[in-house]
């Protein structure tokens, strides 16, 4: 089973993705930190990467894809991956449908976390003090959430006409919507 994971950023889409590793035996494909770990090496394009991401903007979509792709193709990895961070735009989406053909796999659900912009800035507050993460801050995390809202929710109604979304109220604590996320995932 594929999945994709969708939330704005804060919403929670890398902890319960990392509890639906361990419970389902999944491989989580996060973009955002694989091109954190990208920067960290310091190479020239890390550097430029690092720029877009602190400026809140995305990352181009040939970075991406390749990044992916990798992923995808590689057979330790077949029909047990978590997207998260991707797709972020239709263009994005209609890549992964091709990409996923090419290697004879599919997505089988999609996830939506829903979280109001107040409780994004709240978790975005703790989160920086945990992770210090440079892209944490009140500004750049409003700039994050219109970026998700404007990109990403003609992603959302894409799949819905594929009757393949599933919507969760990401406002509830951790263990709540773990259990309504494994709830949906064992009825498939
Ligand atoms: P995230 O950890 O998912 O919040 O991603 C952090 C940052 O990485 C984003 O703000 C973008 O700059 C970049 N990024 C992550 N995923 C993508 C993607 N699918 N397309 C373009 N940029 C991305």
């Amino acid at each position: 089973m594929n999945l994709i994971i969708f939330g704005p950023p804060g919403a929670g889409k890398g902890t319960q993705s990392k509890l639906l590793v361990k419970k389902f035996n999944l491989f989580q494909l996060s973009t955002g930190e694989f091109l954190r770990k990208e920067v960290s090496n310091n190479t020239s394009s890390g550097k430029k990467i690092a720029s877009i991401i602190n400026s809140g903007s995305f990352v181009s979509d040939e970075i991406v894809s390749e990044l992916i792709e990798k992923i995808i193709k590689n057979e330790k990895y077949k029909d047990r991956i978590i997207f998260d961070g991707y797709p972020r735009s239709l263009k994005q989406a209609k890549n992964l449908e091709n990409l996923l053909k090419k290697y004879n796999q599919k997505i089988n659900l999609v996830l939506k976390l829903s979280v109001s912009l107040d409780s994004i800035k709240k978790r975005i507050a703790e989160r920086k003090n945990l992770e210090n993460r440079t892209d944490d801050n009140d500004k750049i995390a409003i700039k994050r959430f219109e970026t998700y809202e404007k990109s990403t929710e003609p992603v959302i109604e894409y799949y819905k006409k594929l009757n393949l979304l599933k919507v969760i109220d990401g406002e509830g604590s951790i263990d709540q919507i773990n259990k309504e996320i494994s709830d949906i995932i064992s009825l498939i």
